[in-house]
């Protein structure tokens, strides 16, 4: 297991996958079979989301953590836990990453979470801080550097339309980089669908002097409501030429694919082309099918390169689907 702030920044051009973790026992054997095909593109790391324990979709945390170990123990791929400290206490969230650390993970992505909603709906419904933990990512930032020196390698989310709850988008690059100086290495962004609002974003954080690593994060659109549910989530909107193109088929789940795989390649390649790109991280759904051919359009599937480790996907499969069933 290596630190990535080193990688992201070096060598050829790469792309990494973002997974969460399995709710079924037949989701978790479907899962390894999609770090098995990603493996084999060789991307530079793959991450777990984090799911807290009392969350309505309902993953333990450990759960997490458990698939991050068997990406990494018995499949070989360097691997980012995420963790979220809304709600948590400092000494749950230590031994989270005690657990981690023993497990050999190394890499972190650091977020605060989503805030429980009020009766109206808004964010705040009970303060993010009132278990007494960190109230914000960069808090987060700060005890990890502070309980465990540089042994893990941080990064933390940038948003390129601002996040949703700041009073303003200047103010929330202001945020952004009290998380980077906390000790953030690496940025991954919320997905976007303009190659030219990452790019705004990156200039404007350069001017910030926020100088790490941006990773973008993209999305395959791959379904109709797929796409609402997640853009509701995240409180994004979609652009109008992308909702001229998929409103009249939204009932043709092939046809919004195919044009998810070709709106999703001219966008990384615009990003690949502005030299201001090194890596693309992929939202994946767990599914490979379109990221996979998004990745060979763009040439950063890299099926001709040596594994850093043996790879023995048969060998392991048993192993690794048993560490990723759900508890
Ligand atoms: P923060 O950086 O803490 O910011 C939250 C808000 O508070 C922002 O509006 C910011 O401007 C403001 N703020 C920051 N510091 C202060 C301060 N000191 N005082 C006042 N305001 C402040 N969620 C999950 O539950 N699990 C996941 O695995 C997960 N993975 C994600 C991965 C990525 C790449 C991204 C972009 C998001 C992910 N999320 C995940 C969603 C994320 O938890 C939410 O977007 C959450 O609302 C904000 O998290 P954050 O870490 O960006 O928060």
């Amino acid at each position: 297991a290596t630190r990535i702030r080193r990688r992201i920044e070096k060598g050829r051009r790469w792309f990494s996958c973002e997974f969460f973790p399995p709710r079924t026992p037949a989701a978790a054997v479907n899962l390894v079979s999609k770090f098995d095909s990603f493996a084999r593109g060789r991307p530079l790391f793959c991450d777990v989301t984090w799911h807290p324990a009392g969350n309505p979709a309902g993953d333990s945390p450990t759960s997490s953590t458990s698939v991050a170990s068997a990406m990494l123990n018995y499949c070989g791929i360097d691997t980012v836990l995420h963790l979220t400290c809304v709600g948590q206490t400092e000494a749950r969230l230590v031994r989270v990453l005690d657990r981690a650390k023993s497990l050999g993970l190394k890499n972190i992505l650091a977020l605060r979470g989503d805030l429980p909603e009020d009766a109206d709906g808004n964010p705040g419904g009970a303060s993010a801080a009132a278990s007494g933990g960190p109230a914000f990512a960069s808090d987060l930032v700060r005890l990890i550097r502070r309980r465990y020196g540089s042994f893990f390698c941080i990064g933390v989310a940038g948003y390129p339309a601002g996040h949703p709850e700041a009073a303003s988008y200047a103010e929330d690059l202001r945020r952004l980089k009290e998380k980077v100086d906390a000790g953030g290495e690496f940025i991954i962004t919320q997905l976007f669908f303009e190659s030219a609002e990452f790019l705004r974003f990156v200039s404007d954080c350069r001017r910030v002097g926020i100088d790490c690593p941006i990773i973008p994060g993209v999305l395959p659109v791959q379904g109709y409501q797929s796409l609402r549910h997640i853009v509701k989530l995240s409180k994004l909107t979609v652009p109008d030429s992308m909702l001229r193109v998929i409103e009249p088929i939204r009932d043709n789940d092939e046809a919004i694919r195919n044009y998810g795989i070709a709106q999703c390649t001219q966008m990384c390649q615009e990003l690949l082309q502005s030299g201001q790109v090194h890596g693309i991280h992929f939202y994946t759904l767990n599914r490979d099918a379109a990221t996979i051919r998004i990745l060979k359009n763009i040439g950063l599937w890299r099926e001709d390169l040596p594994r850093p480790l043996p790879w023995q996907p048969s060998a392991n499969y048993e192993r690794c689907a048993e560490a990723v069933r759900p508890v």
